[in-house]
């Protein structure tokens, strides 16, 4: 009997926002895919996803007439999300790679980031990225601190989690020495756990784009949102809301 009204509540639901079990690819509801991990771009405000790509997201789905849905998942699933058209689009601060670029298509740049090297405080020994030879590293896994890391430092080195803030906790109670990560949410982690802090030293910057499924007809539109937005100030409120210091 539960089930029975359940059913019948979830059928209403479903007509009622018009949107199909499992997502869409169409019609007036757009699936968001992202990890609500990563502050200040995606994270939870109590039960809600807010941050900047959020209002971001919001304010091009609302340029286009649409609704918005936000699908949260760890940051490994969002391109296999994309790619099986689970999600019409992705945005994560995810930046663009070469080999990403094979396998979903990106709107334009709307942020940078870089990634940086966050340590504990009373630890002396790691004060530039030549330091971490031969230290254990705690990245969130698939990310470009991922990549990265391996690159530089060896995969036998590395750590991988899958939440940024598990690799940042491990680090505080000490079973990894650094982590890396991107610098904005790197500063809102050392903010949220005492006795860390942030090496000097940056890597290259890297661009965060939208990511959406190979041949997407919304790629066009993103991008003609993004620039109006861009041209009447609203992108920039958006960033000033949640970086603060204006423009990157
Ligand atoms: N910018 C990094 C990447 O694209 C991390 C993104 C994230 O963890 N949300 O890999």
């Amino acid at each position: 009997m539960k089930k029975k009204i359940a059913c019948i509540l979830v059928a209403i639901m479903a007509l009622a926002s018009l949107v199909a079990c499992g997502g869409s690819a169409s019609g007036e509801t757009l699936v968001m895919a992202t990890s609500a991990d990563f502050p200040p771009f995606q994270y939870y405000e109590g039960d809600q996803i807010v941050g900047l790509d959020v209002d971001i997201a919001k304010a091009i789905v609302d340029k286009l007439g649409m609704e918005l849905e936000i699908e949260d998942m760890s940051f490994d699933a969002i391109i296999p999300a994309i790619q099986a058209g689970r999600a019409d689009f992705a945005m994560a601060a995810m930046t663009v790679t070469e080999e990403r670029m094979t396998q979903v298509d990106f709107s334009v740049s709307y942020y940078t980031g870089r990634q940086v090297v966050i340590v504990s405080e009373d630890n002396s020994d790691i004060n530039t990225p030549d330091d971490l030879e031969g230290m254990s590293i705690g990245v969130q896994i698939g990310t470009t601190g991922d990549i990265l890391s391996s690159w530089e430092f060896g995969d036998e080195n590395i750590q991988r989690f899958t939440r940024g803030m598990e690799a940042v906790q491990a680090l505080a109670q000490g079973s990894v020495d650094a982590v890396i990560i991107d610098d904005y949410p790197a500063h809102e982690f050392v903010n949220a756990v005492s006795g860390l802090r942030i090496l000097p030293a940056e890597w290259l910057e890297e661009d965060y784009a939208i990511a959406f499924p190979q041949g997407s007809e919304l790629v066009d539109k993103f991008n003609a949102a993004i620039e109006e937005l861009k041209a009447n100030g609203t992108f920039q409120e958006i960033v000033d809301r949640h970086i603060g210091t204006g423009t990157d």
